[in-house]
């Protein structure tokens, strides 16, 4: 795939209906395609009544909220969710009409606006129902809502039976104002071989579950508990909905269980740029702030790339961290800038030549995995981190169909 669309003038791609033009070499690409497969190829593994989830929080992982929505809608997802109001919003006003759970805390007050948008959130605190009822104007109509239940993320959610006596109190106080459509939980370690914790969590769940049925009589058409790793690992606690993120973008939820996954995944994120300036170096001559690179003898390439740690290419990529060029891998050198970095060229190229940071070139491949593993993180926060500065082109059947970023 190419990027040389990001050159054309701002009115000829106004005029192609693509999104504005950058003035910046430097992109990210997201294949939808990927997308795509990756949400049949997870479903296939499910049982036949687990509906999907695409969970498109933080701009879908970093890779474009809307598109990626649409995309999973498409390839077969029922719901949407995110993480907060504001990510709802925007899904609306793009035109989305599908279901979308709020995953995280939303204030009470903005409850009305969840009524008015048709968006739903997650309950758990009886307190927040009665303001949130004393906040819904009478005829608006009612809040969809799932309950969320803490059985052992210690994040969000009730975790006793006299928290959800006293939620479900509230909402019957309010006759038909909530409707509570779902009941779910989250698991702290699915992503780790050592099933001890999960199979405890489980447990409360199903155990509440029946608690909760039995005393309030509320009917909670949804049930819902898991993650990619949950949907990957365990089919038995797919329920009625699988809440799936990373996977959906190719990638596996953590190192430990890379081996067990068998559904092909395809990591939709890459990232490139392209060379502004090379120059020769003598022995000795250094680069960057704090001259801390050197150059090792007389003869060495040094290209300069337009991209920097307000790309959220962050100055720890310099340790260790390499890009490829021409198919071929050129190591970082000196610290990284805020907008610009070196790097040590195998041999002199052309200015302009591009620059893969992540994804493929030819037969060379830097995955998100191992950026991740460099930076002494996980893959999640890698395409989260790159910042709106950079924009994403967004690719299906290997034609650019859209190019945006949230900035300019
Ligand atoms: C983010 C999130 C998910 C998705 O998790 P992945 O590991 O990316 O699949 C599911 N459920 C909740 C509650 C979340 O916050």
């Amino acid at each position: 795939m190419k990027g040389t669309v990001l050159c054309t003038k701002k009115e000829d791609s106004v005029k192609l209906g693509k999104g504005h033009a950058f003035y910046r070499d430097t992109w990210a690409e997201v294949n939808l395609n990927a997308i795509e497969n990756n949400v049949r190829a997870i479903s296939r593994g499910l049982p036949a009544e687990a509906g999907f989830m695409a969970v498109v929080k933080a701009n879908a992982y970093g890779h474009g909220a809307v598109d990626v929505a649409r995309t999973a809608l498409h390839a077969g997802a029922s719901t949407l969710g995110v993480a907060i109001l504001d990510e709802a919003l925007a899904l609306r006003h793009a035109g989305i009409e599908a279901p979308i759970l709020v995953l995280g805390y939303v204030r009470p007050e903005d409850a009305p606006l969840a009524v008015r948008y048709n968006i739903t959130l997650t309950v758990f605190q009886a307190d927040w129902i009665k303001e949130a009822a004393s906040q819904i104007k009478p005829g608006t109509g009612s809040l969809k809502c799932h309950l969320k239940v803490d059985t052992g993320m210690g994040r969000i959610g009730l975790r006793t039976e006299e928290e959800g006596d006293a939620l479900a109190w509230e909402v019957k106080a309010h006759d038909g104002l909530f409707l509570l459509e779902g009941i779910y939980t989250h698991f702290a370690t699915a992503d780790e071989i050592d099933d001890a914790y999960i199979r405890e969590q489980h447990s409360r769940f199903a155990h509440f579950l029946e608690w909760f049925k039995n005393r309030t009589g509320i009917k909670h058409p949804v049930v819902h508990s898991a993650n990619s790793a949950t949907a990957l690992r365990y089919k038995d606690y797919a329920y009625t909905l699988v809440r799936v993120g990373i996977s959906m973008y190719g990638l596996v939820p953590s190192e430990e269980i890379a081996g067990e996954i068998t559904v092909p995944l395809e990591e939709a994120f890459s990232l490139h740029s392209r060379i502004t300036h090379v120059k020769r170096l003598e022995k000795g001559e250094a680069v960057s702030y704090g001259a801390t690179y050197r150059a090792e003898k007389s003869g060495e390439w040094i290209a300069t790339i337009p991209i920097g740690y307000a790309d959220g290419w962050i100055r720890a990529n310099a340790a260790g961290g390499e890009v490829l060029v021409d198919g071929r891998r050129a190591p970082i050198v000196g610290r990284i800038c805020m907008d610009q970095m070196m790097v040590k060229l195998p041999d002199k190229v052309e200015r302009g030549t591009k620059v893969t940071l992540i994804g493929r070139q030819g037969s060379s491949m830097i995955s998100a995995d191992e950026v991740a593993c460099r930076l002494g993180t996980i893959n999640y926060e890698i395409p989260c981190m790159i910042s709106y500065r950079v924009p994403r082109a967004i690719y299906r059947d290997g034609a650019l169909v859209h190019l945006h970023n949230e900035v300019f």
